[in-house]
């Protein structure tokens, strides 16, 4: 059977303006280009992971405006299973993004109904338990978030937190403690640890977690895990178009390979290829890649494989 992911997290709607430059403050640019996208860091997990072939339920919440329902709509026709998303009175969550022409953006989120995600019920218990790996993240309420780590520990579901947006304090012990791999990118990391260095910022995470990924943008990933010597997997080399969820892409399609028993080197290279995919197309999750895409882009292509065709 496939891999079964529940993902605790937020669901936003993505309004993305395409500029060649983004403005500094008081300025103002005309854009290229207005697209409202589905996103929202759990929603975008949620995509990924489906996409890359587990079985995935939603556990958040969306508003009672129009954007609720395209948000609802949105992760149904992804094949994520949404009964366990509430619907909350007042406006969705939404993401103000500006995405530049070098593939780079800036974000302003607004939770609106994901702030009413502040604890879980029976039914979200009941899903977490069964799950083969719970995906977390920042954007809801951090008590939701400790609770369906620690129901997941409970019941020995792997966990995977991506510390992000960067919290503006510690994160609770009780959430470090029930988390086995943290997935943050390097400003997350050097926020959590006041480490600029990301081998220094890993190495200090392990105090808390047992096995910590930092995401390095184009240059890869790094691993660290008690006990062994930090290793960094290259990301593929290619031309970026919309960074926008890279990140989520990457999380998504780890933790299918997670959950499928892959071992960890096999696993990031993977969440790399699907991460790599994603960032050559524009938007969140309309650029995250299938299954057979990923394995594509790591199947040796005939007459040899890539390096022994560069050699
Ligand atoms: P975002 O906030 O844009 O979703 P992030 O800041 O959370 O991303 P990054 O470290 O920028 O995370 O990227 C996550 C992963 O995506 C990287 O580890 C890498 O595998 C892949 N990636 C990002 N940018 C590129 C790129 N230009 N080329 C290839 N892979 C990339």
């Amino acid at each position: 059977r496939p891999a079964g992911i529940v993902v605790l997290g937020s669901l936003n709607m993505d309004l993305v303006a395409y500029v060649a430059q983004a403005p500094a403050r008081g300025e103002t640019v005309t854009g290229r280009a207005f697209r409202t996208l589905p996103g929202g860091k759990g929603a975008n997990q949620a995509v990924a992971a489906a996409r890359a072939g587990a079985e995935v339920a939603m556990i958040g919440a969306v508003g009672t405006d129009g954007f609720g329902t395209r948000l609802r709509t949105a992760l149904d026709r992804s094949g994520v299973d949404t009964d366990l998303v509430r619907t909350a009175e007042g406006p969705s969550g939404t993401a103000h993004i500006v995405v530049d022409d070098e593939g780079g953006n800036a974000i302003v989120v607004v939770p609106g109904a994901n702030s009413a995600v502040t604890s879980l019920d029976h039914g979200d218990e009941a899903l977490i338990a069964t799950a083969d790996l719970l995906l977390l993240q920042l954007e809801l309420p951090l008590p939701a978030v400790t609770a369906g780590a620690r129901t997941a520990r409970a019941h020995g579901v792997r966990t995977v937190l991506t510390p992000a947006p960067v919290p503006a304090r510690p994160l609770p012990p009780a959430l470090l403690a029930a988390t086995d791999l943290l997935v943050p990118n390097q400003h997350e990391a050097a926020a959590l640890t006041g480490r600029t260095d990301p081998y220094a910022a890993a190495r200090a995470l392990l105090a808390d977690v047992p096995e910590v990924v930092v995401t390095l943008g184009a240059a890869g990933c790094l691993y660290a895990a008690r006990g062994r010597e930090p290793v960094t997997v290259p990301a593929p080399r290619v031309t970026a178009v919309d960074t926008t969820a890279a990140g989520d892409t990457f999380v998504g399609a780890l933790a299918v390979a997670l959950a499928e028993g892959r071992p960890m080197p096999a696993a990031l290279a993977w969440a790399s290829a699907a991460a790599a995919l994603s960032v050559q197309r524009e938007g969140a999750s309309p650029s995250m890649p299938y299954r057979a895409e990923i394995d594509a882009v790591l199947a040796p292509a005939p007459g040899g494989t890539e390096a022994e065709r560069d050699s």
